[in-house]
């Protein structure tokens, strides 16, 4: 059973690979099939669909015939959103009560799991254990740093990848499924440590393991870091590749932990409605977007595209794989710019030029006498200048005042003044010039020890109503 689902993976991955290169037409044209089909079975099979879409024509429709759909709609609905009738959410629910059911399946058919609701309501998510092995496809397929054949898969099923994927805590939330879940054909290739940054032997754990990829966040990969430079930690040298997932590294540090790791470190963006979206670029340091199994739409306020180059304020998400719970035209609050050019790797997917973070995320100014936002990647941009910078936070308890603790890269000192005026400076070139800023060297900056994900940016100003 196994080798059969090993001989599936491998050629699962092989036909990934060769659709990265196919022409854009020949990938759009998948993407279509895939949109109608997903459309077809939402409409046939999920109660609250099947009203949303009354007016609409599966077998013609396309992407901008579709209503956008968003985080409050899916909780609201949950049962009826939901194409199968067994999964009611009072009981899933009651399943992430119990830490025994981590790492098992929900009615023995579902993987489920939540996110943390650090942007208000928490998303349960309802998911196929198959969605897992197209995930692992994708990476190896396009994700990693050796290009992949025949020759390279059979190497890894001597050789297999040792992946060391690294987490805030144990939990039911949607990257520390796709390890738990990993389907059995797949772990012929890779063998793959679950640890979390709360494991008091993490370290050791790391060294007995040895890994040659490791998959984390930037702010674990910062303490990982920490220990490699205080000596505490070996990771063994025999590291091919790091991926950072949906955590802000800055290009300093970045570089600093492709030497002290000895291996590349990408960037890979992805989200608990659509694990497998993007994949890293080698040759650019971008994201490629799986744009045969998803589409990302950079969109501004108004749900209008925006062009590649320009900075959109949401994008909206399609998961042409999960067919259980649809996510068509979701609405996520992410900052993204797509690349002008196409990539000159020779891969044909979109690609992301650069992720600014959540539009969530925002700071206050008073202008003509009001209060209004703006985007703190404009202190981020002059915090990225400053070399020795490891990671920062900005903190606003009153409008007009910031309040920016930056930790250093290892042993290096931080001039704050010249941080100050850096940061003064970009917020002037805004128009900002009335906002106080005062510089803190901070020793560690880390996440709550609550499991919660380390906050950047912190807002405790009231937004105007
Ligand atoms: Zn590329």
């Amino acid at each position: 059973m196994a080798l059969i689902g090993s001989l599936r993976f491998g050629a699962r991955a092989l036909a990934l690979k060769a659709m990265s290169s196919a022409s854009q037409e020949t990938i759009e044209r998948r993407q279509q099939i895939r949109l109608r089909r997903l459309v077809r079975n939402a409409k046939q099979s999920s109660p609250y669909l099947a009203e949303k879409y009354a007016d609409i024509d599966p077998e013609t429709v396309t992407l901008a015939d579709l209503p956008t759909s968003n985080k409050g709609e899916v909780m609201e609905n949950f049962d009826r959103w939901l194409t199968v009738g067994d999964v009611k959410r009072d009981e899933v629910e009651k399943f992430f009560e119990d830490e025994s059911n981590l790492g098992k399946l929900f009615l023995d058919k579902y993987v489920v799991s939540h996110t943390s609701g650090s942007t208000g309501q928490s998303l349960l998510l309802v998911k196929s254990p198959d969605d897992f092995e197209l995930n692992f496809a994708l990476q190896a397929a396009r994700g990693h740093a050796a290009s992949l054949d025949l020759k390279e898969i059979v190497t890894r099923f001597t050789e297999r990848v040792r992946l060391a994927a690294v987490t805030l805590k144990p939990g039911f939330y949607p990257s520390g499924t796709a390890f738990t879940y990993m389907p059995a054909g797949v772990r012929n290739f890779i063998d793959v440590k679950q640890l979390s940054l709360t494991d008091d032997d993490l370290f050791a754990q790391l060294a007995e393991f040895k890994p040659t990829h490791l998959t984390t966040y930037a702010s674990i990969l910062h303490q990982l870091a920490r220990g490699i430079e205080a000596g505490e930690l070996d990771l063994g040298g025999e590291l091919e590749q790091v991926v950072n997932i949906s955590e802000k590294l800055m290009s300093e540090p970045r570089k600093h932990y492709e030497k002290l790791f000895g291996a590349p470190v990408l960037d890979d963006y992805g989200m608990g409605e659509c694990l497998f979206l993007t994949c890293a670029c080698m040759t650019t340091g971008g994201m490629h977007v799986n744009a045969d199994w998803a589409i990302l739409e950079v969109v501004d306020d108004d749900y209008q595209p925006v062009a590649p180059g320009e900075r959109g304020t949401k994008v909206l998400l399609t998961n042409l794989a999960n067919h259980i719970q649809p996510f068509i035209r979701y609405e996520v609050n992410d900052i993204v710019v797509m690349a002008t050019e196409p990539c000159e790797c020779g891969v044909s997917l979109p690609l992301i030029a650069e992720i600014e973070g959540r539009s969530s995320d925002i700071l206050y100014a008073i202008r003509d006498g009001e209060l209004k936002p703006f985007h703190p990647a404009v202190v981020e941009t002059a915090l990225g200048g400053v070399s020795s910078v490891r990671e920062y936070q900005i903190q606003q308890d009153v409008p007009e005042k910031l309040v920016v603790r930056v930790e250093p890269i290892e042993s290096a000192s931080i001039n704050t003044d010249e941080v100050r005026e850096a940061i003064l400076a970009t917020l002037r070139e805004d128009g900002l010039d009335s906002i106080e800023v005062t510089v803190e060297v901070a020793d560690k900056l880390v996440p709550d020890d609550d499991g919660s994900k380390f906050k950047r940016i912190v807002t405790n100003v009231e937004p105007p109503s």
